[in-house]
């Protein structure tokens, strides 16, 4: 996988380093797809979880959704992140941005209680273990709101515009709160290294929080962050955008809907199935891949199965589709059925 422009920018402008996938090969995080193939390029200060995982010390993850809608891919990254993370040992935090969903979207608190406990049931069923994890509405949680009073005294104007650009004070206090969210497990528990998995358009928001942090090195220990490339648009637009409705999927979506969105999808598929046949298809390029590779196959012998028959000629776009669609549609359906079982429990977490 390769860095786009942008993507480099923020790493070189935030400091981002990169992860050596030799080094990760050492360590449970090899347990995880997601840093196994590299989708988790890069990282700030990721050596304190290291440290505490080798040590066996405790150590959190810490993330989140904002409640605009349906779940769709992105959620399911990184609450899949969150997931994986614990099963390897992080006490979970999971954070419903209401706020930010509030002074973002302009999302009323009333109307986003119901997309909270629709997206809360979709993270349950793909297994958060609620033993060790903890949810919270930056709405409800007197602790968050109460941290962008104790950190504005360090922030200016032209830090948040210059992070930010210029925006309406509410987006500024949203980020305050956030900052108080990725806090939370250490004020809540005790400092111990926390990670929060995002994507790498989040690198400016994480170096505000460790700056902000790092004003209270006697109480914190520096938060770590680590960053997924981005997912493009399934139909090949640069981006998954709601301004694009075939470039993603929600997890609510008919099954026939997202079938059609998948076989329309943006390939690495020659013009011609001669053509195919002799020249090869191109996976590193094709969205029918990068969609297996990122998130839904967890085997790597089954991708690389595809990848070396695409290449070769010996696989066409068609059947390869259809076995896409096949997984996914299967994943979906049984997700749902999961789903619907926890809608009482996220009801009831949530207080909604
Ligand atoms: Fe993509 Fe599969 Fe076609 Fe290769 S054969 S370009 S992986 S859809």
């Amino acid at each position: 996988m390769e860095l786009d422009d942008d993507s480099k920018k923020l790493i070189d402008q935030f400091g981002v380093s990169l992860i050596d996938l030799d080094d990760i090969k050492k360590t449970r995080l090899n347990e995880i797809h997601f840093f196994r193939r590299g989708v988790i390029f890069g990282h700030q200060g990721m050596e304190s979880i290291l440290d505490a995982i080798e040590h066996d010390k405790p150590w959190a993850v810490m993330s989140g959704i904002k409640p605009s809608g349906s779940f769709h891919i992105g959620s399911f990254m990184t609450a899949t992140e969150i997931i994986k993370l614990q099963k390897i040992g992080a006490r979970a935090y999971y954070c419903i941005a209401d706020i930010e969903s509030w002074e973002d979207n302009g999302i009323s608190f009333e109307e986003s209680i119901e997309n909270s406990v629709d997206n809360l049931a979709d993270v349950l069923a793909l297994g958060l273990d609620l033993d060790r994890a903890y949810v919270w509405r930056q709405s409800e949680e007197d602790i968050v709101k109460k941290v962008p009073y104790v950190i504005s005294r360090y922030v200016t104007n032209n830090m948040m515009r210059g992070i930010y650009g210029d925006k309406a004070f509410g987006m500024y206090l949203a980020t305050l709160v956030q900052v108080g969210d990725i806090i939370l497990p250490q004020i809540m528990e005790k400092p111990m290294p926390t990670i929060v998995p995002v994507g790498i358009d989040q690198a400016p928001h994480l170096r505000l929080t460790r700056d902000l942090t790092r004003k209270y090195s006697e109480k914190f220990i520096l938060p770590a962050a680590s960053f997924h490339f981005l997912l493009a648009g399934l139909d090949g637009s640069p981006k998954m955008s709601k301004r694009f409705p075939n470039s993603y999927f929600t997890f609510n979506e008919p099954l026939k809907a997202i079938e059609k969105k998948l076989k329309n999808g943006f390939t690495g598929g020659r013009d011609t199935v001669k053509e195919q046949k002799e020249l090869g298809g191109i996976p590193d390029i094709c969205m029918i891949f990068k969609l297996q590779y990122y998130l839904f196959v967890d085997d790597d012998k089954y991708l690389e199965n595809i990848y070396n028959r695409c290449k070769s000629g010996d696989l066409l776009c068609g059947e390869c589709k259809q076995k896409c669609v096949d997984l996914v549609t299967k994943f979906i359906e049984e997700h749902k059925e999961k789903k619907a079982k926890y809608l009482d429990k996220a009801r009831e977490i949530l207080q909604a």
